[in-house]
């Protein structure tokens, strides 16, 4: 049944807390993430919202609620702002768009990776604006952006739309913030660092003089 729910949430990649450094990211309140953890805000149809720069493990803390709501038993769907967003102008095209929104309703657990990176048409933000609102109190969202609240706008386009979004989404919220550093940066800077002092090791363990290319004694 765990599997199956994973299966169902079209998670991008499979991620738990187990593997995240709470460590790299003093922002982030580990107390909370580990009772978010626990899936209590579903029950209590609550959301969350995790907002940071690029790289700081937004998606990474998503997946893993996503995961851990899997294993307790809540079915969910994980998606990106763009691609709920497209999927619900494509509906609206083949006119089947109040099937997709019923089903967007329904469902207990609905996580929204990236809102933030791709401004949205007018179109686009009221269908996102009525997913939330069709949700508010009915069952939890999670959110995760770049953007902080007061530039959610640019992304919304209309500061009315924007203000009744927030309004509803941010009712009944946890808010996780993930302020510092991009690990992925982190990773490849160290990665390039641990490479040069093994190139720098290997040239200073070379045995030829590297002017007459004669082996040198030991
Ligand atoms: P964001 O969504 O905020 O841009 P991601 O969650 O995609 O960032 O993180 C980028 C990469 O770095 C991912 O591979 C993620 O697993 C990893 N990562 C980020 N923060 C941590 C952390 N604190 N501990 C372990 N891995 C992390
Ligand atoms: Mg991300």
């Amino acid at each position: 049944m765990i599997e199956r729910r994973i299966r169902a949430a079209r998670f991008p990649a499979v991620k738990s807390l187990d593997t995240f450094d709470f460590a790299a990211i003093p922002s982030l309140n580990k107390m909370l993430v580990l009772e978010l953890a626990r899936c209590g805000y579903i029950l209590g149809r609550e959301n969350v919202i995790a907002l940071g720069n690029s790289g700081t493990g937004k998606t990474h803390i998503a997946l893993a609620l996503g995961l851990a709501a899997c294993q307790k038993g809540f079915p969910l769907t994980f998606t990106t702002a763009a691609s709920l967003v497209n999927q619900l102008l494509e509906a609206r095209d083949e006119r089947r768009l109040l099937r997709l929104q019923r089903e967007l309703a329904a469902v207990k657990l609905l996580i929204v990776d990236e809102l933030g990176y791709v401004p949205l048409s007018s179109t686009g933000a009221e269908l996102l604006f009525e997913v939330f609102s069709q949700r508010y109190e009915r069952g939890s969202t999670v959110v995760t952006s770049n953007l902080p609240f007061e530039d959610w706008m640019s992304v919304l386009g209309s500061e009315r739309l924007t203000g009744a979004l927030l309004d509803r989404l941010t009712h009944h919220v946890s808010i996780l913030s993930l302020n510092g550093d991009s690990y992925r940066l982190k990773a490849s800077r160290s990665r390039r660092g641990r490479l040069d002092a093994a190139e720098q090791n290997q040239a200073s363990a070379d045995p030829h003089d590297p002017e007459t290319g004669e082996v040198l004694p030991t």
